[in-house]
């Protein structure tokens, strides 16, 4: 059995000095429980500091963000982005608009983002951004001015070679266009490579799209073949309708699975022979409509429940996986054990921390397989590493290609996880492979760099 070292006064300090940051506390808290016996095993880390470094970001921004809506009204939000770790690469991670964003989440994303890039093998260091700003129910034209306005801002922080911002929640084709638009404008410069997630039109990657939702099936096939399972006539529940939703129940279905629910912020939808992908398709991407639009069109095919809980489903109808993409934690114990109890084989997380640390506990003692986003989402940020390739190499992959990179680079980190898990005496805890693998390379990296 290997050794551990308790990292609690380490993990103390960095939850005094971030007060009132819960999910950035969560966050370290998750990784330093994972780290005790990669500290012990080898000194150079702890004799180099490495894990005091790495919890504090190496640069804060904060901003503000002056806009004015269609009637002339001037609204005022926050702009934000941590600048977390650039020891393997550039900064590299996506920005959020949701009016719950703060600083705390910004670094929990951020710190998330460090070993999730790491664990890629791609040359990305880690950062995340985004503001409090809300999309939803605005026009076209207001969000162009917020995000121009957003822009004109942080355009002196980024650049290919220092930090390169990406989608998240609330953030995706449209949102890109017009932040992309600004950055060249100002700076007079078609910098393809300072953004990902552009249209493929204009710089953007095929596949860039589909590939947080595919890398996450991707990564869960590889992880039910580990106990002779697949998505092969699988019973499959996927929470959110976002774009990460989306891709997921698309690769689902391709690999013969039925994905029975989805959900958003208003409520669930149940369709007991599987959903309507075409559709929902039409409903969230098309008309960013809701859930209800969804099911008032599919008629009796569907079941919707206004506010519903997605997971209490699992007590209803047979699931064999779950896969949690909407936000952070959205899955909580109770979740967790009504899934567990009703015989689930598997939990891959498609959003960043959907699961509450309760909830992995249950995971973990129910003895079911578990991805942590920060391994089984990769796909998204790991997609948009080749974006940046092909723009260095001016260069444009077809969609077989760019999904075959993807396909490799995510049994990749399949195995890495597992066989770091195994190396440190817990087969089949991807969150302690997860953590230690990521950990392991990006520590490395700042050790050789130096004190800095
Ligand atoms: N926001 C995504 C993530 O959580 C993608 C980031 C990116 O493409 O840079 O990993």
């Amino acid at each position: 059995m290997p050794q551990t070292t308790s990292l609690s006064p380490l993990l103390e300090d960095v939850l005094r000095r971030n007060a009132g940051e819960p999910e950035f506390h969560q966050a370290a808290r998750e990784v330093f429980d994972s780290l005790g016996p990669v500290i012990a095993a080898h000194p150079r880390y702890a004799e180099a500091s490495v894990l005091e470094r790495l919890s504090e970001p190496e640069r804060q921004i904060i901003f503000r963000v002056p806009w004015t809506d269609d009637r002339g009204h001037v609204h005022i939000n926050r702009g934000f982005r941590v600048e977390f770790n650039s020891a393997l690469g550039p900064y590299k991670g996506g920005l959020r608009f949701h009016p719950t964003v703060t600083l705390g989440t910004v670094k929990f994303l951020g710190f998330e983002q460090i070993f999730k890039n790491a664990l890629t093998g791609l040359p990305i260091g880690g950062g995340k951004g985004g503001s409090d700003f809300d999309p939803k129910g605005k026009s076209d034209a207001e969000v162009m001015r917020f995000c121009q306005s957003f822009m004109t801002e942080l355009y002196r922080h980024i650049g290919e070679y220092t930090d390169v911002p990406a989608g998240d929640i609330g953030v995706g084709g449209r949102e890109i266009g017009y932040m992309f638009g600004q950055y060249k404008r100002i700076t007079n410069r078609y910098e393809s490579g300072v953004l990902t997630g552009k249209g493929v039109g204009w710089g953007g990657s095929l596949v860039r799209t589909e590939a947080t939702g595919f890398g996450a099936v991707v990564f869960a096939e590889r992880m039910l073949a580990t106990r002779g399972r697949s998505f092969d006539g699988a019973r499959v529940l996927v929470s959110g309708s976002g774009n990460v939703a989306i891709y997921a129940i698309q690769k689902v279905q391709q690999l013969g699975g039925t994905v029975v629910a989805c959900s958003d912020s208003t409520g669930a939808v149940y369709d007991e022979d599987g959903l309507d992908l075409d559709l929902l398709r039409r409903v969230k991407e098309q008309d960013r409509g809701r859930l209800s639009d969804y099911a008032a069109a599919r008629g009796t095919a569907s079941v919707y429940r206004p506010g519903g809980d997605i997971w209490a489903l699992a007590a209803e109808t047979h699931i064999d996986v779950a896969i949690p993409c909407a936000t952070q934690n959205e899955l909580d114990g109770d979740a967790a054990a009504t899934l567990v109890n009703n015989g689930v084989i598997a939990v891959v997380e498609g959003a960043n921390m959907p699961s509450t640390p309760e909830a992995v506990r249950v995971f973990s003692s129910g003895g079911i397989l578990f991805a942590p986003g920060k391994a089984a989402n990769a796909g998204g940020v790991a997609t948009s590493a080749l974006e940046m390739q092909q723009n260095a190499s001016r260069d444009a992959w077809t969609f077989d290609y760019a999904e075959h990179r993807l396909a490799e680079i995510m049994v990749g980190i399949h195995d890495r996880c597992a066989e770091t898990a195994e190396e440190y005496g817990s087969p089949g805890d991807y969150v302690l492979g997860a953590n230690i693998a990521g950990f392991v390379r990006v520590a490395d990296a700042m050790i050789a760099l130096g004190v800095i």
